[in-house]
């Protein structure tokens, strides 16, 4: 489905991202991710996509980085030529009440998760913009729609990447670029396995399908929104949430 495209996923160690990964690869792309600090994660990723006969190339930098994000599509366009698809999913969570949120709490979940999206997509929009064709598909959450307490950093980057994919959705769709938003509900990652028993099961009671999503089940929407059978759909945001936000 995907043979011969290349495709850029950031955070792809673990969660979410390394299904990205491996789904896209699965589908015949080679791919470029970013991670921030899991070396020995990053390599079995590459060991994974290479073994299932794509190519991999792995690129440990902070997404909030202008420099890593513009080193991240001049390596991709060296090695491969081009850039298919890009998925920013790299993010970050600082959970606490507003009265008790520092600057830095702010700072770094607004860096990594909103200006991380627009630092990369700027730089890939352009060999695109020249190929005219492309797909940029963010992962945002459902909180980013519905909002959530002790979350309003997180909660502002997720639905600023909303606003940001409608935006770019409007710029660059005469040149055959979609740009499109996964709303993840609660997917069973490293990042979810820090909440408490007690705030799990507060979730799974709002989730009429009444489990908690696995990372293949973005995956699977991220590979059809990379598909030829998406060339249709911008600007638009699917919750892959289980019912939690209708
Ligand atoms: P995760 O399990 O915590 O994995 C995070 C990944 O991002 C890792 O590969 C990590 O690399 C990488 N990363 C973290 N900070 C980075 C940075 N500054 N620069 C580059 N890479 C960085 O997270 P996840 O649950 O898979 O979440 C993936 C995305 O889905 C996030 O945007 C998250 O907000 C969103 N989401 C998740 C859920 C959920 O329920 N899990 C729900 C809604 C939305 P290292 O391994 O090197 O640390």
């Amino acid at each position: 489905m995907l043979l011969g495209q290349v495709v850029v996923v950031t955070g792809a160690s673990r969660g979410i991202g390394k299904a990205i990964a491996i789904a896209v690869a699965s589908a015949g792309a080679d791919v470029v991710f970013t991670y921030i600090s899991n070396d020995q994660a990053a390599a079995e990723v590459s060991s994974e996509i290479e073994a299932l006969g794509r190519k991999s190339l792995a690129i440990k930098t902070d997404a909030a980085s202008a420099d890593g994000a513009n080193t991240v599509i001049e390596q991709t366009i060296a090695i491969f030529g081009k850039i298919d698809v890009l998925v920013n999913n790299a993010g970050i969570t600082r959970d606490t009440l507003l009265m008790r949120m520092n600057e830095s709490d702010w700072d770094a979940v607004i860096d990594t998760n909103l200006k991380g999206v627009f630092l990369l997509t700027k730089a890939a929009i352009r060999p695109m913009m020249s190929a005219k064709k492309g797909k940029i598909i963010t992962i945002s959450s459902v909180v980013g729609l519905t909002g959530n307490p002790g979350q309003t950093n997180y909660c502002a980057s997720k639905a600023g990447v909303i606003g940001f994919s409608k935006s770019l959705a409007k710029e660059v769709g005469s040149r055959g670029i979609t740009v499109n938003v996964i709303a993840p509900g609660y997917i069973e990652t490293d990042m979810t396995e820090k909440m408490t028993d007690l705030q799990k099961k507060a979730i799974l009671d709002m989730v009429p399908l009444k489990r908690g999503g696995k990372p293949e089940d973005i995956a699977q929407t991220v590979l059809f929104l990379a598909s030829s059978g998406a060339d249709y759909i911008t600007g638009e945001t699917i919750r892959v949430d289980g019912g939690m936000a209708m």
